[in-house]
């Protein structure tokens, strides 16, 4: 079967890299386009990017010549592109709301990593462990939107909540229902984009605040396991959260020490390992190719997880946890690691898309 072809806009930046990289081998995907802003529209990847290639790795080689498209320019897209994966940072949220939309309307299936529409009603922000079902939601969307049966928009959530919010969901799924959530979350530098890892100011340095992520962190969970009513996910008010997010000078690796207190049922340390070591999420069944064999990994040891031990866990597709103890205000406290420009971002939208396929929403020819 031909492989479906797809596009990256925002394919300079830090997470279109990340993009270029996991997708250069993709056995269901096959790149055809990559776009940018004007500044880099008509030259050639390899001038655009090799000064600012941020991967391990070199840029691979059957994209060094792609020639790249300016974002509006819609004339020039390739034939039989089905999907488009965004990676753009545009400067304004509802410009942004619209430009996602503005590719649906082509009947383009869109995945994306901006904030812009995570809030957006009628649009899933899926972590295929949690939420597959909220996929459904795209049959509303097209309906009242009026776009054309291939043309949809699906979110990717915060980068900061991959690293302990499938571990929380497993042990509700497991009948241990959470009521308070205290999250400090340790982001890296390139959780800001290529300038956060250039940015000078950063390095040997910790700031305490991080514009817009507490709002997210402490809101985005209840969309994704919320409920659709009516053509609408409706949040869930399932616990509380309340966060702080710091930013480290860390490269790759969005850690978070996490504070939880259950409804009443509280489960012994050795049955939340169990629960972890053995989560098996719905979406295995689908055996999409960009699932880690094992999402949760839980390491013993006192001193784990660490960044530069753990970040790449299953290529960089798995949450790391460790620390589990307990604490003096809350039942437990627990400390999680994830790859934020993988599981945080490009990779954690590739394994979206996959699903998207699985249930065919993108098809093959
Ligand atoms: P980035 O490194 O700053 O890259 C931004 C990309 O957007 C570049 O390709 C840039 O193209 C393009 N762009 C910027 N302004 C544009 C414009 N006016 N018109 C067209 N293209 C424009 O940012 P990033 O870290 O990759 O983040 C991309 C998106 O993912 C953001 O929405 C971010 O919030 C989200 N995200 C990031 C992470 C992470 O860990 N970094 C995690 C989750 C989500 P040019 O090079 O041509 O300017």
């Amino acid at each position: 079967m031909n492989k479906i072809k797809v596009g990256i806009l925002g394919v300079t930046g830090m997470v279109g890299q990340s993009y270029v990289k996991l997708l250069q081998n993709h056995p269901w995907f096959d790149v055809v386009d990559f776009a940018a802003s004007s500044n880099s529209a008509g030259k050639m990847y390899s001038k655009v990017v090799s000064k600012k290639w941020l991967m391990d790795g070199e840029i691979p080689k059957k994209y060094l010549n792609f020639i790249i498209r300016d974002i509006h320019n819609f004339e020039d897209i390739p034939n039989d592109v089905k999907l488009f994966f965004s990676a753009l940072d545009l400067k304004n949220k509802e410009s942004t709301r619209n430009f996602e939309f503005s590719y649906a309307k082509k009947g383009y299936a869109l995945v994306s990593n901006s904030s812009a529409n995570r809030w957006t009603d009628d649009v899933p922000m899926i972590i295929p462990e949690i939420n597959p079902h909220h996929t459904e939601i795209i049959f509303s969307q097209q309906q009242i939107r009026k776009l054309p049966s291939t043309g949809f928009v699906t979110v990717k959530p915060n980068c900061s909540i991959q690293s302990y919010l499938i571990g929380l969901f497993s042990l509700q799924k497991s009948g241990y229902p959470l009521k308070d959530v205290q999250v400090t979350t340790l982001q890296a530098l390139s959780g800001a984009g290529a300038k956060g890892i250039t940015n000078p100011e950063w390095h040997k340095n910790i700031i305490p605040f991080i514009k817009g992520e507490e709002e997210k962190t402490e809101q985005e969970p209840l969309k994704i396991l919320g409920k659709i009513q009516s053509g609408k996910i409706k949040k869930s008010n399932i616990f509380n959260i309340s966060a702080t997010c710091i930013r480290v000078p860390v490269i790759h690796g969005h850690s978070a020490v996490v504070q939880i207190n259950f409804e009443s049922n509280i489960p012994s340390k050795e049955e939340i390992i169990k629960i972890w070591n053995t989560f098996k999420p719905d979406v295995y069944e689908f055996n999409l190719p960009s699932a880690p064999k094992k999402t949760i990994i839980y390491r013993k040891e006192s001193d784990r997880p660490q960044v530069k031990a753990d970040v790449n866990n299953q290529n960089g597709m798995a949450i790391t946890f460790g620390r589990l103890k307990n604490d003096k205000f809350f039942d437990y406290k627990i400390i999680g690691l994830s790859h934020n420009t993988i599981r945080g971002a490009a990779g954690g939208a590739i394994l979206t898309a996959e699903l998207l396929v699985k249930k065919g929403f993108i098809k093959y020819g």
